[in-house]
């Protein structure tokens, strides 16, 4: 199991004891997220990389990885299954962004439908383990979702949720249908985080919210330690993100660094984040040379509603993860991330939701501006599933022939098609 060496602030570098802190730095405030340190030399001693791939043949999921989380062996987790989501080649997508190889990880066969089930299936393993029945979260809709369903997999417990009140109808529809409490903030995400952080500390109930909760990095970075184990530790030159929060792309990084650490990896891959236009306070930063803590809140309005964050709250992580593995960000107006939803499920047969569709527009993007080259491999991060907003992917296409019930006007129409 892996023991927690210590918790390390990533903006003062101070080292914290398990107990003594749950959340942020108390020194450098909210922005000095945490991160969740162990012993890598008595883990690699007390692991066997290959024997461990063999030995959890049948644990297809996240819990393959127990060793290397914050658990004990005997820990308790909630039944459903996360995580161990399939990778595909796709040679026609290489083709299109012009790159030797390509390959989608299709995260929205999450239980819930999205990559964040993989933070919440962890706090709710270690709330589980402190005897906490009641956990809280602020969301733009599918971390709620997947603390929603992962609570309700597990009997007596309670999940509340802040959301901005614009979330999209089948988000908060999921939340629902979980039996999750439903906070509808008339404002942004951002201040849904706020008041959900300030609840918790006042009534005493355990926070999930994204970056603020050390652990959430950890249940994330499962990503990070399936896709080398995916590519038999030797993984694609490049791995596309989604970036909202950067809870996601610092996650992925914390799974490579900690294989890497424990010498189980050789190299890690590049990590590219990609941020929509109307959000894009991590690729400003980024850009400009703006050190996380010294960000300020930027506008953000984007209809991809998972990577809408004014000021992202892992961005000490986010920033560190592409420039510790020599990545980039880059932009991609909403337009692009709209028209990213049919070509790349057209291309792959895999429906993503805008946020993790992105992920498309950002490769394309990347590859233009040099940041990709043509003679690597690439892996897309595809967060979410494209039904999670139906209305969204309405837009991006049309078609669909009304026909008079009968076999005549079948045939009509059956003439005037062009099969491939
Ligand atoms: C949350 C989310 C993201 C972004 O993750 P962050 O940790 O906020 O950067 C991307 N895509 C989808 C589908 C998401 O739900
Ligand atoms: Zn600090």
């Amino acid at each position: 199991m892996a023991t927690i060496k210590d918790l390390q602030c990533v903006i003062c570098g101070r080292s914290y004891r398990p107990q003594e802190v749950q959340y942020t730095c108390p020194v450098c405030g909210e922005a000095g997220t945490l991160d969740v340190r162990y012993d890598y030399a008595a883990l690699a001693q007390s692991l066997d990389r290959d024997a461990l791939s063999h030995s959890q043949q049948e644990e297809r999921n996240i819990w393959r990885y127990k060793p290397l989380l914050p658990l004990r062996p005997e820990a308790v987790v909630p039944p459903l299954s996360v995580g161990w989501t399939p990778v595909y080649e796709s040679a026609r997508l290489a083709e299109r962004l012009g790159v030797r190889q390509a390959f989608v990880k299709d995260e929205g066969r999450n239980p819930t439908a999205s990559f964040k089930d993989r933070a919440s299936a962890l706090i709710v393993a270690r709330a589980l383990e402190q005897g906490v029945r009641v956990v809280s979260t602020a969301s733009t809709g599918n971390a709620a979702a997947a603390l929603a369903g992962i609570m309700a997999s597990v009997p007596g417990m309670t999940a509340i949720i802040f959301v901005p009140a614009t979330a999209p109808e089948a988000k908060i529809a999921q939340l629902l249908v979980y039996g999750a409490h439903v906070f509808m903030v008339e404002d942004s995400y951002d201040v849904a985080f706020d008041l959900c952080m300030q609840t918790c500390l006042e009534q005493g109930w355990y926070c999930r919210n994204t970056g603020v909760n050390p652990f959430t990095t950890e249940g994330k970075k499962t990503a990070g330690l399936e896709i080398a184990e995916q590519f038999a530790w030797n993984p694609p030159d490049v791995v596309v993100v989604s970036v909202g929060d950067g809870n996601i792309i610092s996650g992925v990084y914390k799974g490579f660094y900690d294989l890497q650490q424990m010498g189980w990896l050789q190299r890690i891959p590049r990590l590219i984040g990609v941020q929509s236009s109307g959000s894009m306070a991590l690729v400003h930063a980024w850009e400009q040379g703006i050190a996380g803590q010294d960000m300020q809140p930027m506008p953000a309005d984007t209809l991809a509603d998972s990577i809408s964050a004014g000021l992202p709250r892992d961005r000490v992580k986010a920033l560190r993860a592409v420039t510790a593995t020599g990545g980039a960000y880059v932009a991609v107006p909403d337009a692009a991330i709209l028209a990213a939803i049919p070509e790349l499920a057209r291309l792959t047969g895999v429906f993503a939701e805008p946020a993790a569709a992105a992920a498309f527009a950002g490769a394309q993007r990347a590859v233009e501006s040099g940041h990709i080259h043509p003679d690597e491999s690439v892996l897309l991060l595809l967060t979410g599933n494209g039904l999670k907003d139906v209305r969204r992917a309405a837009q991006t296409v049309s078609g669909g022939v009304r026909v008079a019930p009968d076999m005549n006007a079948i045939r009509q129409l059956v003439t005037k098609m062009e099969l491939v």
